[in-house]
């Protein structure tokens, strides 16, 4: 059986995790945060001590880490996987990192014998649990084959989307329309509650109009009309304002870059910037509608 590698088990990371074990996977966990790893080897997944010895006991290994700089850090660092893994083992990168980190790392992990993917996904922590993530795939056709059964144990569209950093592509591109649609659904439901307007209403209505969208109707900001949203928990994460302030920033790079214009991209990104800048970069990215509202602090 291929032994599998799992680097990062936060938010993503962790239900990830818990269902390639649960799927009667060998999984081998490692991340910066003890807690995260004890919880995972309860569930029967088998620790190590360093990346290195991670590196040396697996196929195949996955990284779920917040930025493009804490990927370069796992594999190339002086402890770093690129030294210690077998030949050949497939890198997969499920992080949201930019385009350019992506095939970044492609040529370092080239370079050190190893092949890679990326392979970001969306859905959030609800789909991470339900593994019925979507994972956008860039890589060589081979590789994506190869890792296309075990994607497959953690969501419900493995998708490859072209060569190396097409992965990211897709997904940058995905997570500007998300930020955009959370403040477009938040500016409604603000505006539908000063005409008088009950937000269940609104949705009941929105939620079966041109409207509809899955800011609205899979993670609505508003609390008390969606269960299981962070907007019913004092907008703990989730994913966080932070997280959605790199996509966006991300974007925005990469659209300089091929000189396409993105105005509601860069309006997002200015408003993501000033909710972080107030201070809630902690909070899940839904609890933006607050700051729409006039309604901070939370
Ligand atoms: P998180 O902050 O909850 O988890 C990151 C984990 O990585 C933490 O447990 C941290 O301890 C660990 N880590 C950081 N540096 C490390 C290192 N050098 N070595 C080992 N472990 C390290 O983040 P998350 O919400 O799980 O997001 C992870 C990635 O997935 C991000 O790139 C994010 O943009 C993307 N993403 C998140 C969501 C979401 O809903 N949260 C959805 C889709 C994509």
């Amino acid at each position: 059986m291929t032994s599998i590698g799992f680097i990062g088990l936060g938010h993503m990371g962790a239900p990830m995790a818990h269902n390639l074990v649960k799927k009667g996977q060998n999984v081998f966990v490692f991340d910066l945060n003890q807690k995260a790893i004890d919880h995972l080897v309860q569930e029967g997944a088998k620790a190590v001590s360093s990346l290195k010895e991670l590196s040396q006991s697996v196929d195949v290994i996955m990284t779920m880490l917040p930025t493009g700089r804490d990927v370069e850090a796992v594999y190339a660092g002086t402890d770093g996987i690129l030294r210690h893994a077998k030949p050949a083992t497939l890198l997969i990168d499920s992080s949201t990192v930019s385009v350019d980190d992506a095939r970044a790392l492609h040529q370092l992990a080239n370079k050190a014998g190893m092949r890679m993917i990326d392979a970001p996904v969306s859905g959030g922590v609800a789909a991470a649990t339900a593994a019925t993530l979507t994972f956008m795939v860039g890589g060589d056709e081979s590789d994506f084959a190869y890792a296309k059964p075990i994607l497959s144990l953690m969501g419900k569209a493995v998708i490859h989307a072209g060569p190396i950093g097409n992965g990211q592509a897709a997904k940058v591109c995905n997570n500007m329309i998300l930020g955009i649609s959370m403040i477009a659904v938040s500016e409604a439901f603000m505006l539908g509650s000063k005409l008088g307007l009950d937000p269940k209403k609104l949705f009941e209505i929105s939620s079966q109009s041109s409207g509809q969208c899955w800011s609205m109707t899979t993670y609505c900001p508003v609390s008390g009309i969606l269960p299981n949203v962070p907007a019913n928990n004092d907008y703990q994460p989730g994913f966080t304002a932070a997280m959605m302030l790199k996509d966006l920033r991300i974007s925005q790079m990469a659209a300089q870059s091929v000189g396409a214009a993105t105005p509601l991209g860069a309006e997002a990104t200015a408003l993501y910037t000033l909710f972080n800048n107030l201070g809630h970069r902690d909070l899940d990215f839904s609890a933006i509608i607050k700051m729409i509202e006039g309604a901070l602090p939370i």
